[in-house]
Formats: structure tokens, sequence, C-alpha cells
């Protein structure tokens, strides 16, 4: 296993901002973990588990960190029986296809997730009422002290977060399933499919919801909406004419660009609504919301 320094992270993160890491190396077996483990505690330097970047915003003038992808075998997925069993690597809609290619239904709001098994437990990602705790059996969670089986519960999954920190790598997870027939399952993917598309912000580059939906009867989406804030721009970066709750790189955009339109975003919703918005999406390196202050 290799550790690359420098590599800029912009070109993992679905936004495609960031600067470089000081460390990044990719995986392909839990003893490659633990080696890259070991490497990042020699330089004291943090862990930066990277799925596909989909949730990330990196800061700009890069990051003191370990960034690791997981690959090969730890991207890969199979089907036992009633559970599937994969890498924490492993795209999401690799684990909904391979369900839906054994008859096993349970993973059809995973299809249209762009990110991976492990960012899944992380963020307990989910969609249309379901989300990986709802179908989680356990994860193979690595760190400096080991690995071990953890479950749903000790992984404290909550609402778009879990109780994971940056040096805990899920490297597997396993899956408890229910048999269906294909056409119901791939009826279920295509519906979910159909339903992203007119709502969200397709073939654009977004790093996924904004900010978390708070307790209140409006949504995130709907609450920036209502401050008119749709189509608003800084630099490179346009909160979405579609959703509201999406940021897109309209060419060029930097984690600053972002990071500007958030605290526009937060600092008009609560002057309007009084409701602090809380960041969905997870921000690494020295990034601060001035609205968060
Ligand atoms: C167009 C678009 C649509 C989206 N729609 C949805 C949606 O419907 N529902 C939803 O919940 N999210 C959605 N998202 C957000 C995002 O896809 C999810 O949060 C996803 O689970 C992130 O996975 P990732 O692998 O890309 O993680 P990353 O973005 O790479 O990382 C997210 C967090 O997970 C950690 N992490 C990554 N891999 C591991 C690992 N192996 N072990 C431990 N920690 C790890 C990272 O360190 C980081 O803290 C969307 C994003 C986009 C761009």
């Amino acid at each position: 296993m290799k550790i690359e320094e420098g590599v800029p992270l912009a070109l993992f993160t679905t936004f495609g901002s960031g600067g470089p890491a000081r460390g990044f190396a990719r995986t392909r077996s839990e003893e490659d973990v633990m080696q890259a483990l070991a490497w990042a505690a020699e330089r004291e330097l943090p862990l930066l588990p990277l799925g596909f970047g989909s949730n990330l915003l990196v800061a700009d003038e890069g990051v003191g960190v370990l960034a690791l992808r997981l690959e090969g075998e730890l991207a890969s997925a199979r089907v036992d029986g009633e559970s599937l069993i994969a890498g924490g690597g492993a795209a999401d809609a690799l684990i909904a296809h391979a369900a839906r290619a054994a008859g096993l239904s349970g993973l059809e709001f995973a299809a249209s997730i762009p990110g991976t098994v492990g960012g899944g437990v992380c963020m307990n990602a989910g969609a249309w009422g379901s989300d990986f705790g709802a179908v989680l059996t356990r994860a193979l969670v690595v760190d400096a002290v080991g690995q071990r089986w953890l479950g749903p519960a000790e992984l404290g999954l909550r609402y778009r977060g879990s109780d994971l920190e940056p040096g805990q790598i899920v490297v597997r997870a396993e899956f408890k399933l229910h048999p269906s027939t294909q056409a119901e399952i791939e009826q279920g993917i295509r519906a979910k499919k159909e339903q992203r598309k007119a709502g969200q912000p397709i073939g654009i580059n977004t790093f996924g919801s904004v900010f978390k939906n708070p307790e209140h009867e409006l949504g995130a989406g709907r609450m920036i909406d209502a401050c008119e804030l749709k189509g608003e721009q800084i630099r490179g970066a346009r909160i979405s004419p579609e959703h509201a709750n999406f940021i897109e790189n309209t060419g060029g955009a930097t984690t600053a660009d972002a990071i500007a339109l958030m605290d526009l975003a937060r600092r008009r919703v609560l002057e309007r609504f009084g409701v602090v918005l809380e960041p969905e999406v997870r921000l690494v390196g020295t990034i601060s919301l001035a609205s968060l202050e």
C-alpha cells in the first residue's frame, strides 16, 4: 500500500472543491487499513475516511490528515441467504443492485444515494422513509485499538449521523433484507429515481443536502426558498434554483464560496423563522461558519 502526499481532495469530492491532504492512501484489505492507521499514528495525523465525498466540504487550503479510501475487496458486496455483506467502500448503488439481483428488498432507497457503505453508516444516510439504520445488522469497525463488530445501537445511528469518530473506519457492513420479486424491487428503485429527478438538481456538482431538516413544519429547503434565496450565487457556487437545500458548483466554486452561501442562508432563515439550521454536510479542516459563532 502506497501513501501519496499532497493529493488534492477536490478530486475526491462530488462538489469538486477542497485542497490537498497531507497523506492519501488506497486500502484494499483490513491489513492495509491497519498499516495506514499506524502511518498516521506515527505522524500524529488524524484520519479522514473518504467515501465518494458526496457529503463533504474540505478546506481550500488543505487538511493535515491521512485521507483513506477503501477499494478492491473492501468495495465489493456479496449475498448470503437473506443478508448482504459489503465492504465499507462499496457504492450504495452497487449494494442496492446486488440485493435486487438476489431478490432481496430493503436497500431500494440506497440506489440513488451517490455515496458508499462506510459514508452511509457514518451519516445514517436515508431517503423516502428508510435509512441505513433500518436494515443494518452490524458493521466491522477498525480503529487504533483493533477491529470489532458494532450493532446499530453501539454505532449511535440517528437522523443523518452516528457516534463514529474519524479514527474509526467502517470496513464492512452486514444488512438484513427480506425476499421479494426482482420486478417489485426494480419498480421501487425506479420510482425513487424518478421522484428524485423531479425535485433535485441532476447533472451538476453538489454535496447533497446542505442543512439537516429542523424540527419545524417547513424543511430546510422550503425555509431557504421562503427567504427568496433560490438561484443566489457567490462566485462559482449557487443555491440551486431547483431545490434550495442544495448548493451547485456552476464552475470553479471553492469551499469558501459554498460556506459564504451557507452563512447567508443561515442568517436569513434565523431572521425570518428564528431557527438555526445545522449543516448536514461534513466540514473538514479549518472551516468555520461565521453564523455559527
Ligand atoms: C446528489 C446528491 C444526492 C444525495 N442524496 C442523499 C439522500 O437522499 N440521502 C442522504 O442521506 N444523503 C444524500 N446525499 C449525501 C451523501 O450521498 C450521503 O451522506 C452519503 O452517505 C455519503 O457517503 P460517502 O461515501 O460519499 O461519504 P463521504 O461524503 O465521503 O463522507 C461522509 C462522512 O462519512 C465518513 N466516512 C466515509 N467513509 C467512511 C468509512 N468507511 N468509515 C467511517 N466513516 C466514513 C467521512 O469521514 C465523513 O465524515 C446526497 C448527495 C448528493 C451529492
